[in-house]
């Protein structure tokens, strides 16, 4: 039987976890993900891979919840088996703190982390005094740069293939893969002229402060403490429309500032590496269907981008999605032959 030739573009981590979810679900496929970055050096390798989601406006409250839930749940079996250190998947836990009340106390993921409770006045007074609300939970941290490899690894081990190459457009592949699954984040600005891609500039500094164990972010999303396996994550910034990939050095100072504040202790903590990356801004994740067109060649597209600051979040949920969406192509090509 000739394989069915699947073509991914992207090798981030909404990439890989595509790639490995249709080439573990259908056998009968060959992968192969196309990048022109690859690990240690995509946006995915610099984020925290806090297990956070942010709300999309036009998404269904059930898919997001659903996206994170698959995301939660594939990571928290990875965080609890023997696989977890290589994997770099672990369980954190810390708090989210507002300035003022928010009108959501409890957010639409609050039931799917664990142990999610409100701080008690006395807790806030204690840990925050200047803050006036405050939210604890455990969730799971997932850093990329073990994880990416990892994904690497699972999927050669599934037949699936890597190859380094900027694709300039889809119509580029359409003779080389029967299948085309668009997973390249910012990229797809240009690849696909998608006007609604924009980034969302973030720098962070990369701190050594083993006594910290647990995290804390501002609900106003830019200033957090993340504790991980070898440093801590401390930023940052959220600058829409900003394309500099340089670092900032009044971002650095006005975000240590802030961290400073949320924990005094971080003045003693030791710089060792300083990072800015560029989240896949878009209103809405795309996770949709589409067609290709080359000289009267239609080969079907599935996409999977735009995740913004929850990639690392809701990777492996939309990569769910995006797998029931080439089942559906294949199942039309598949009634399309026999016509
Ligand atoms: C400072 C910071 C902190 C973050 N913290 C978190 C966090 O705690 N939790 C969380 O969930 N998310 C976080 N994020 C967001 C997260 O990093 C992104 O949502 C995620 O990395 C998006 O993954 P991706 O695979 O879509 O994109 P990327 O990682 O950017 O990968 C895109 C891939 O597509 C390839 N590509 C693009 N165009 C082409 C082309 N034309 N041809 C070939 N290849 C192409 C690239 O080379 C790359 O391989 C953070 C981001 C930043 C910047």
């Amino acid at each position: 039987m000739t394989r069915v030739r699947v073509g991914v573009v992207g090798a981030g981590v909404v990439g890989l976890s595509t790639a490995v979810c249709i080439a573990e679900a259908l056998p009968f496929c060959s992968v192969t993900v196309l990048a022109e970055k690859f690990s240690p050096d995509t946006t995915s390798d610099g984020a925290a891979g806090i297990l956070f989601a942010n709300s999309f406006p036009d998404i269904p409250l059930e898919r997001q919840r659903r996206w994170f839930k698959d995301s939660l749940d594939h990571l928290l079996s990875i965080a609890q088996s023997e696989q977890a250190s290589e994997a770099g998947v672990l369980l954190t836990s810390g708090w989210q703190v507002f300035k003022e009340v928010p009108i959501e106390k409890k957010p639409f993921w609050s039931d799917l982390v664990i142990g999610f409770q409100l701080l008690t006045q006395d807790e806030l007074g204690q840990l925050f005094p200047d803050h006036k609300f405050g939210q604890a939970f455990t969730t799971v941290k997932c850093e990329c740069v073990p994880y990416l490899p990892w994904l690497e690894k699972r999927l050669r081990k599934a037949g699936g293939n890597m190859e380094q190459r900027k694709v300039r457009s889809l119509q580029e592949l359409s003779h080389s893969y029967d299948v085309i699954v668009n997973c390249s984040g910012l990229g797809s600005k240009t690849l696909v002229g998608d006007d609604g891609m924009y980034p969302i500039r973030g720098q962070v500094l990369k701190m050594e402060a083993p006594w910290l164990k647990n995290f804390i972010r501002d609900g106003d999303g830019k200033t957090y403490i993340y504790p991980g396996i070898h440093s801590a994550t401390v930023g940052g910034t959220r600058q829409e429309e900003d394309w500099r990939l340089e670092v900032d050095e009044g971002d650095r100072e006005d975000m240590l500032a802030r961290c400073i504040r949320l924990e005094p202790s971080l003045c003693k903590a030791k710089v060792l590496r300083e990072w800015v990356g560029l989240r896949p801004g878009r209103k809405n994740p795309r996770v949709e269907r589409d067609l290709v067109q080359l000289q009267g060649r239609q080969v079907p597209v599935v996409h999977n981008y735009g995740h913004g600051g929850s990639g690392v979040g809701i990777a492996w949920g939309t990569s769910m999605d995006a797998l029931g969406l080439v089942k559906q192509c294949l199942h039309d090509m598949h009634l399309q032959a026999k016509l």
